[in-house]
């Protein structure tokens, strides 16, 4: 008698969380520094600063044509920095 309320409640409670760890995620993307701040803070190299590789893989904020580009470090996944791109790609 009591699963189903069990059930209903634990479906609530995973949504929950995977919908505020999706928002944290995305609020993380939007934070972070532009291309230019981050060269700055690692004194122009570009590596990643997790482990050290400049391999890098970028995808949209929203969706994979959005103009905000999200780069992150290829071997580890790290997020490291957001630039506009300047054309829109087709
Ligand atoms: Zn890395």
């Amino acid at each position: 008698m009591a699963l189903p309320a069990i059930m209903f409640v634990a479906f609530f409670i995973i949504t929950f969380v995977l919908f505020t760890s999706h928002l944290r995620h995305m609020k993380a993307q939007r934070e972070l520094p532009t291309r230019d701040a981050f060269l700055d803070t690692q004194g122009g190299s570009g590596a990643c600063p997790g482990c050290g590789v400049s391999e890098r893989a970028e995808h949209g904020l929203d969706d994979k044509d959005d103009r905000c580009r999200i780069v992150a470090c290829a071997q580890c996944s790290k997020l490291l920095y957001q630039y506009q791109r300047e054309h829109e790609v087709n």
